[in-house]
């Protein structure tokens, strides 16, 4: 480092890491794994959420050993960026038609469930084979709504998490880990 170079600071809004690195790698593969024998020989259709969804399904996608295909939605749930108030909005649909097909809806994060359980009756309404959801983080003490998740990956306290996709105004998706936004 050049002399008088000042070291980077670490962010104050990075709280507790609740998720490492290391835990995200492990738990993905598994998912992988369970995901891959459930589904073994269909042909899949991922549906990522965006924008938070992306790292989690890609990663993801890396573990499965059946055909699949991918493609994305991005919903805007009215409200405040920390709370949710279960009316969404579709801002993209999906490319494809899922009439006839093995859905898996990939979430990055269940809070209240509003905003799933609003995709999960308008994707039902498409009539899809089989309508799925595999979500990284769910707070169970928030559920608002009893929702049908089959695959997750972690249970987390009712706190607002940053990193691996998830966003504070937009920023720190790309964190490696988990961490709670500091005050
Ligand atoms: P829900 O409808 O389940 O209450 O939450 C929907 C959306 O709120 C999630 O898809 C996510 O975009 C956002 N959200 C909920 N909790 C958190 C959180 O702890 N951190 C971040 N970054 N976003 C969250």
């Amino acid at each position: 480092m050049p002399d008088g170079a000042a070291t980077a600071t670490p962010d104050p809004r990075i709280g507790e890491v609740l998720v490492t690195e290391e835990q995200l790698a492990t738990r993905v593969r598994e998912l992988g794994e369970e995901i891959s024998r459930d589904y073994a020989g269909r042909d899949v259709l991922l549906v990522g959420v965006l924008k938070g969804a992306v790292f989690f399904l890609s990663d993801l996608m890396r573990h499965l050993e059946m055909a699949c295909e991918v493609d994305f939605m991005a919903v805007a749930s009215y409200g405040s960026s920390t709370d949710c108030s279960g009316v969404v909005r579709i801002l993209k649909d999906l490319d494809v038609s899922i009439e006839g097909r093995d859905v898996l809806i990939v979430e990055d994060i269940v809070d209240s469930g509003l905003t799933l359980s609003y995709l999960l009756r308008t994707m039902r309404a498409r009539q899809p084979a089989s309508l799925e959801v595999c979500a990284l983080l769910t707070k169970p003490e928030r559920l608002k709504v009893d929702l049908p998740i089959r695959y997750t990956g972690f249970e987390i306290p009712n706190r607002f998490v940053i990193g691996y996709g998830l966003d504070y105004a937009q920023k720190y998706r790309q964190l490696p880990f988990v961490a709670v936004l500091a005050d």
